[in-house]
């Protein structure tokens, strides 16, 4: 049995390898099938297990369960933020066997060991934010919010209310507030071949407290066609246009995407997000977007590089940097 998975899971790699080549992803999908089968990084155990179902509720507590999905209780209300909990993010998928780049590190903790979730905030439509088997795994209970122009790809039976919400717009849910602003970046799961679709970063506010998430997004400004800009950036955005966007005067917590700036017309660097955390007055760091799932050649992006250099430029205020491994878990104190 267990040779007959391992000849589908090799057969579905081959047909993504023969299937992505002409489809005009060469590079890319050659590169990443090197470096998630030909020579795959070890995979990682977890070395911390939280235990989320135990967490108090009058508190705000946070945990890294891996690339952009993190655990927040908000004093009581249960946030799961762009929710990928498989072992490979799709697609594609053949014969039933999902293909595409797998996990390098454990999931710390399963949605079985998670408390019901209130809310799932999800902020763009690519694979390794929006994954659709991981979405299925929902109960009808929770309410989503996503940008506008991705409700075709909820699974309206999952949930049990799904909100749209635009840049600048708002909703509360249980005395929390969730704004949608702007970022750097682009929306359409299948690139060129896609209807126009939305993304965003989401500011939750309530009791005092502030949190801003990026699933996403380069620090300066970016043309609409992705490949057009790959390696030439327009650098228009400053601090005080960062400031803007986000519009905090200071934030408890900032959840940032550290990874994948070869690519850097769409990503951020460390020092970059860095820059973001300072002007949203950041007081902690939870960084996200690597060690979890190899989307850059790792001769270019080694995989720990992007703790190393975020380290490097918080210098004397490591302590701001929190959850750096999978499943560490942090409560802001009162
Ligand atoms: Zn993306
Ligand atoms: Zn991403």
């Amino acid at each position: 049995m267990q040779i007959l998975s391992e000849a589908r899971l090799c057969l579905a790699m081959i047909l993504t390898v023969f299937c992505c080549v002409p489809a005009g992803c060469n590079d890319y999908a050659w590169e990443m099938f090197k470096e998630n089968s030909l020579s795959p990084t070890p995979y990682m155990k977890a070395a911390n297990h939280p235990k989320p179902r135990e967490w108090p509720n009058d508190r705000l507590t946070v945990t890294w369960i891996g690339h952009a999905t993190v655990l927040i209780n908000f004093y009581g209300t249960v946030i799961l933020t762009d929710p990928v909990l498989g072992e490979r993010l799709g697609p594609p998928e053949f014969f039933g066997v999902n293909a595409g780049i797998r996990r390098i590190t454990e999931l710390p903790c399963t949605f079985a060991d998670m408390p019901k979730v209130d809310v799932v905030l999800l902020s763009h439509a690519h694979h390794d934010h929006w994954d659709s088997p991981t979405l299925r795994l929902f109960d009808g209970k929770t309410q989503a919010i996503i940008p506008t122009g991705n409700c075709d790809l909820v699974s309206e039976g999952r949930f049990g209310k799904v909100t749209e919400l635009g840049w600048g717009q708002k909703e509360s849910v249980g005395g929390v507030e969730i704004r949608a602003f702007r970022v750097s970046h682009w929306g359409q799961r299948y690139e060129a071949a896609d209807r126009p679709r939305g993304f965003n970063g989401y500011v939750i506010s309530g009791r005092g407290r502030t949190v801003v998430f990026i699933g996403d997004t380069a620090f300066g400004d970016i043309s609409p066609d992705p490949r057009a800009t790959a390696t030439q950036p327009r650098w228009l955005l400053t601090p005080a246009d960062w400031s803007a966007r986000i519009g905090v005067a200071k934030a408890d917590l900032c959840i940032l995407p550290v990874g994948e700036y070869i690519y850097r017309a769409n990503h951020m660097t460390p020092e970059e997000a860095w820059a973001i955390f300072r002007t949203a007055k950041g007081r902690y760091c939870l960084a996200t977007h690597w060690r979890t799932f190899i989307l850059s050649p790792r001769d270019r992006l080694p995989t720990f590089e992007p703790m190393e250099r975020l380290k490097k430029i918080a210098g004397a205020h490591p302590d701001n940097i929190i959850c750096d491994e999978p499943g560490m878990v942090f409560t802001l104190s009162e």
